[in-house]
C-alpha cells in the first residue's frame, strides 16, 4: 500500500513510530505477558510510567515546579465546564475572548453553568481587507475584576492562530488543544492550559491540565469530584479510573516528540510545513485562505477552491491519491488540512503537488 497521509483535524494521525511501537507491546506490554490496558492503574509498572509520562512533559514544555499536571477525562469539552466550577464560586467573574467556533462553544457551556457568576465576552476578530484577524484588546485598561481571561490560542475550526501571549493582569486560562506542543511558549505566563489529546497528544478523551498552584485556591461552585482540580491533585489524576490506554500512547508521544529534537525543533518543521502549504494557496489562484498572516494557523490551514462546485471531486481525486480527510468543517464548509506534530514534511509535499496539478488541470 502507498502512503496514506491523514489530514484530519481530531481524532488526527499519531506519530508512525508510536503506532509501531504500540502495536508490537499490545499483547505483551513490559515483559508483565499482559497488555497494558490490562494493568492496575495502581500497579508500579503503570505508576513508573505516569512518572515518566510527567517527567517528559515538562521537560518538552519548561513546565515550572509550581505547576500540576494532570491527567483527566472528558477532552476539550470537559475542561470548558471544569474551568467555570473550579474557579467561578461566590460569585466570580470571567472574561472569555473570542475568536472562533471553539471560544464560542466555551462561552455557550461557561454561560449554562455559571448561576450567579458572570461570564464576559469580547469578539477579537475583526475583518482586515475582508480577511479574518485578531486584535487584542488591552486588558489592562478593562475595569474589572476577573478571576480569569480565557482564550482559545488555536481555532482549530477557523484555522485562526494567536501566536502573541496575551498581556493580561488576570490569570490566563489556554484551551491548547490544536496547539499545544507545536511551538515553543512560557508555561509561567498561564494560570491554566488544557487540552484535549487527540491532536498532538494521543487518543481523544483524554485531557491534559496544567494548572498554577496559587489558582487551587479559588473558590469553586458545587461539582462532580472526577472534574475537581483539587481532587485530581491529591490523588495524582487517579481519584477515579482514569484513561490508561490513553494516557500510555500520551507517553510514548511525549518520548517521541522528544527523541526527534523535542519543541524547538518540531516548531520549526511546523513553520516549514505551513509555509509551504500557504504558499501553494497563494501562488494559485484556484485557492484562497481567508485569514490575516498573521493569524494563520500552522495547524489547521484552512482553504476554498474558486469554485466550490469543485470540492467533491477534490476530496475524491485528493483520496485517490492518499490524501484524506481535507474536507473543512460542516460549520464553515471548503477544505481543511491539520498539519499536526505528526505530519511528516513529506506529506505536506505530496499534498502541495496534488493540489498544484489539480489546479493546473480545472483553472
Ligand atoms: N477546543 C478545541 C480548540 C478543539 O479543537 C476541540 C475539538 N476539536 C475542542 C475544544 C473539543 O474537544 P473534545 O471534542 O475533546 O471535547
Amino acid at each position: 500500500m502507498s502512503a496514506i497521509y491523514n489530514f484530519c483535524a481530531g481524532p488526527a494521525m499519531l506519530p508512525q513510530a508510536v503506532m509501531k511501537k504500540a502495536q508490537q507491546e499490545l499483547l505483551d506490554w513490559n515483559g508483565l505477558g499482559v497488555s497494558v490496558m490490562e494493568i492496575s492503574h495502581r500497579s508500579k509498572e503503570f505508576i513508573a510510567l505516569t512518572a515518566r509520562a510527567e517527567a517528559d512533559l515538562r521537560e518538552l514544555m519548561q513546565i515550572p515546579a509550581n505547576y500540576h499536571v494532570l491527567f483527566m477525562h472528558g477532552g476539550g469539552r470537559g475542561q470548558f465546564s471544569a474551568v467555570v466550577n473550579n474557579f467561578l464560586g461566590d460569585n466570580g467573574r470571567a472574561l472569555y475572548l473570542v475568536n472562533g467556533q471553539w471560544s464560542s462553544a466555551a462561552v455557550a457551556e461557561a454561560k449554562k453553568l455559571a448561576g450567579e457568576a458572570q461570564i464576559d465576552s469580547l469578539n477579537i476578530v475583526e475583518k482586515h481587507n475582508g480577511l479574518n484577524a485578531v486584535v487584542l484588546p488591552d486588558l489592562h485598561k478593562i475595569d474589572a475584576d476577573y478571576r480569569y481571561v480565557h482564550y482559545c490560542p488555536n481555532e482549530t475550526v477557523d484555522g485562526i492562530e494567536i501566536f502573541d501571549e496575551l498581556d493580561s493582569p488576570w490569570p490566563v486560562v489556554a484551551d491548547m488543544s490544536s496547539t499545544i506542543m507545536s511551538h515553543e511558549i512560557d508555561v509561567s505566563r498561564y494560570g491554566l492550559i488544557y487540552a484535549g489529546a487527540q491532536k498532538n497528544i494521543g487518543p481523544s478523551g483524554l485531557s491534559l491540565v496544567i494548572v498554577r498552584d496559587d489558582m487551587l485556591k479559588l473558590p469553586s461552585l458545587p461539582q462532580s469530584s472526577v472534574m475537581d482540580y483539587r481532587i485530581a491533585v491529591e490523588h495524582d489524576s487517579m481519584f477515579n479510573t482514569p484513561p490508561t490506554f490513553a494516557w500510555y500512547l500520551a507517553a510514548e508521544v511525549f518520548a517521541w516528540l522528544k527523541s526527534v529534537g523535542g519543541v524547538a525543533h518540531i516548531a520549526d518543521v511546523n513553520r516549514r510545513k505551513a509555509e509551504l502549504l500557504y504558499a501553494c494557496i497563494d501562488n494559485n489562484a484556484f485557492y484562497r485562505n481567508g485569514v490575516e498572516l498573521a493569524n494563520r494557523s500552522r495547524m489547521n490551514v484552512t482553504f476554498q477552491l474558486a469554485d466550490p462546485a469543485l470540492d467533491a471531486e477534490f476530496l475524491k481525486q485528493a483520496e485517490a491519491a492518499g490524501l484524506v480527510a481535507l474536507k473543512g468543517h460542516r460549520i464553515v464548509g471548503g477544505m481543511r488540512a491539520s498539519l499536526y506534530n505528526a505530519m511528516p514534511l513529506e506529506g505536506v509535499q505530496v499534498l502541495v503537488n496534488f493540489m498544484n496539478e489539480f489546479a493546473a488541470k480545472h483553472n
